[in-house]
Formats: structure tokens, sequence, C-alpha cells
């Protein structure tokens, strides 16, 4: 397999479930080199038939799984399981051990936010994220 042939941003998403398989898609049609790796083969069945990128079956908490990934090449690596505790010890592989430039983790509990923080390791929380947009949609009825 050879992954990341040209020199452009290489971005490995680990999970591809609902939010990853999105994400893939999204930065594959901005032909981006993509890899996605997920422990569950049905999940990869999400990615469009356009996906030019590559997948690995795997538990990506397995240092072997990154290393297959390629990690030490990688400009992103955006942890987008759907566990808390995965996506942080990924994160905290990425950015400390591979030095990995640019890190995102998904996070349901919001009041973890300040762990990633001091790992300088980028959040999206999609809890707050709903928060905000149901209270602005609230606010906005309210005001008519
Ligand atoms: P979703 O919540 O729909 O975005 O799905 C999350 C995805 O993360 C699922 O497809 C899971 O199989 C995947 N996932 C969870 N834990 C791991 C892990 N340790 N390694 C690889 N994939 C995982």
């Amino acid at each position: 397999m050879d992954i990341n042939k040209n020199n452009d941003e290489y971005i490995i998403i680990v999970g591809c479930g609902r939010l990853g398989s999105h994400l893939a898609n999204l930065l594959s049609k901005e032909r981006k080199s993509v890899v996605v790796i997920d422990k569950d083969e049905k999940a990869f069945d999400r990615l469009s038939d356009e996906f030019s990128g590559f997948t690995i079956e795997a538990d990506a908490i397995e240092i072997d799984t990154l290393i297959k990934a390629k990690i030490e090449r990688a400009d992103v690596v955006a942890a987008t399981t759907n566990d808390d505790n995965t996506n942080i010890m990924i994160a905290q592989i990425a950015k400390t051990i591979y030095g990995v430039p640019k890190v995102i983790a998904r996070l349901f509990e919001p009041s973890r936010e300040k762990v990633y923080e001091e790992l300088e390791v980028e959040t999206i929380c999609p809890t707050t994220l709903s928060a905000i947009e149901f209270k602005s949609i609230i606010l906005k009825e309210e005001e008519k």
C-alpha cells in the first residue's frame, strides 16, 4: 500500500462512523490524501463511491495500527471515535510521540476540555455546539 504518494496534506481520520465518514468524504472531495481507520469493517460502507483515500480496518488504540497508517508522516490527525478516552489517547500519541502538527479530537464531555487544552489538542464538542445552536434558534423564535 503506497499511501501519501503526493506531497500534499496527509490526513488521518480515526473512526469512520457518522462523523468520521462524513469528514472523510468532504476532505476527499477537496482532493486531500485521507486515510480512515475503523475497527468495524461495516463502517466503511458510509464512504461515498467517490472516496479516493485508503481505509484500515483495525483498533486504533493499538500503536501498530497508527504506525500502519504512517502517523509519523501525518499533517493532521482527527480522532472522531464515539469514545472520549479513545480520542484523548490517540490525540496524546499523535501530539507527544509523533509531533503531528494539527490534532483535533471529538469530545462528548465538555468538562474534559481542559485536559485537551493542556495537550494543545483542539476539540470539537458536539454537545456544546448543539447547545449553542439550540439557544440561537430558541432566542430567534422569541424575537419574532
Ligand atoms: P459515530 O459515533 O457514528 O461517529 O461512530 C464512531 C465510530 O468510531 C464507529 O464506527 C466505531 O467503530 C469507531 N471506533 C470506536 N472505537 C474505535 C477504535 N478504538 N478504533 C477504531 N475505530 C473505533
